[in-house]
């Protein structure tokens, strides 16, 4: 049941990455893959608009807004 935090593009919502233990799955036609930190910014294959990864993915993860009862 892991729910990965996606990055989409800002311009078209293709999907850029998924978060990963805090850093960002970057997946390239070809079978590139990388495994990156914040912050960080790509290129949308799509569209070609640069976009920069919020770091609210990541943070978002940690603080855990769904108050999960036991
Ligand atoms: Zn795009």
């Amino acid at each position: 049941m892991s729910q990965d935090a996606e990055w989409r593009c800002t311009e078209c919502s293709k999907l850029l990455g998924v978060l990963q233990h805090k850093r960002i799955h970057l997946r390239f036609a070809g079978g590139h893959q990388y495994l990156v930190a914040l912050p960080v910014s790509t290129v949308c294959r799509r569209c070609g608009v640069l976009n920069e990864a919020p770091e609210e993915l990541v943070s978002r993860r940690s603080h855990g807004t769904h108050g999960s009862h036991g």
